[in-house]
């Protein structure tokens, strides 16, 4: 089944993201993730592509295609574009197709250091133009960001850009992360007066510890409101209370989200079964 096609019945989309293992961690460390993850019942689990784009280090198509037909659950492989050749992305788009995974999340990718980008592919739009134009029918879907993208110079820029990555194809949007709803309801306006009309699932990121979010937030630029960031100063050094207030602060998030009629909510589970299943607990009967 085709992701956007899972907007249609006017439910809240539940869905999750995993992220292959690390390249010293045997394949099975996801399966275990999944068995518990299984039980929790999303409308499709996407999974992430590795950024240096090469297809031997990406056990991204194995994982997806798992995730539909082991577990009988709807998948997306993202696929970055950046530093791969239409050659390279010819050679996953053939792989994805014959291993039945229907559904990608099409991404530019971010720019390795020290790695010259590849010619072939500058935006996720020139990607998506692409998959649409191969010989395999795929879902397409696209990143969007509520707080404007960091390489934008402004966020009316960077959702005129998003207009042009629909335009070419892209039928379901996922977004960054965020800890402030109103920046996703002000985005999510201004979307809409672009004329940007495909279903746009809100991406929840649970913080675990302060570092992790640190860590996150300088690659992505998403802003921390005061009342996290004092969370995040008190509990610090106590990392079973940090935990807990992170997952009641996710729950806050998604509730108020799904009251307000979002299209679906996007948790990145950081292959954490443990708190992908406290959360779906306390939200499941709202969707
Ligand atoms: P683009 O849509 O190409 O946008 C990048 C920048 O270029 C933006 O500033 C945009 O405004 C601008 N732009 C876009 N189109 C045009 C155009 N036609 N002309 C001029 N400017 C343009 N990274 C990974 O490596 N692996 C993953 O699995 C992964 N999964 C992700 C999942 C989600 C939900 C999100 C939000 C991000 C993910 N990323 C992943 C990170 C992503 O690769 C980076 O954010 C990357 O820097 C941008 O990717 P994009 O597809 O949004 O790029």
């Amino acid at each position: 089944m085709k992701l956007a096609e899972l907007f249609n019945n006017r439910k809240t989309v539940f869905s999750f993201e995993v992220f292959p293992p690390k390249r010293d961690n045997p394949i099975e460390t996801i399966y275990n993730t999944l068995d518990a993850l299984q039980d929790l019942k999303p409308d499709f689990i996407s999974v992430t592509y590795g950024a240096s784009g090469s297809l031997a280090d990406n056990s991204t198509c194995e994982i997806a295609s798992a995730i539909k037909h082991r577990y009988g659950i709807e998948s997306a492989a993202h696929l970055t574009c950046v530093n791969s050749t239409k050659e390279e992305v010819t050679q996953v788009l053939k792989k994805l197709h014959d291993n039945g995974v229907e559904n990608i999340l099409a991404l530019r990718g971010d720019l390795v250091p020290d790695v010259e980008p590849k010619e072939d592919f500058k935006h996720a739009s020139e990607l998506i133009t692409f998959i649409r134009e191969s010989e395999n029918d795929f879902g397409i879907s696209g990143a969007c960001y509520p707080e404007g993208h960091l390489d934008s110079r402004d966020q009316i820029e960077d959702i005129l850009n998003l207009k042009k990555k629909v335009d070419a194809g892209a039928q379901h949007l996922i977004s960054q992360l965020f800890f402030d709803n109103n920046l996703f309801y002000d985005f999510l306006d201004k979307a809409r007066i672009a004329g940007i009309n495909v279903p746009i699932e809100a991406g929840i990121m649970p913080v675990v510890n302060k570092k992790q979010i640190e860590r996150m937030v300088s690659l992505c630029g998403a802003s921390l409101p005061a009342k996290f960031t004092k969370m995040m100063s008190r509990y610090e050094t106590r990392p079973e209370a940090m935990r807990d207030a992170g997952i009641a602060y996710a729950v806050n998030q998604i509730v108020d989200l799904v009251s307000q009629g979002v299209d679906g909510v996007h948790l990145y589970t950081m292959n954490n079964p443990y708190i992908a299943k406290r959360i779906s607990e306390s939200v499941k009967s709202l969707f």
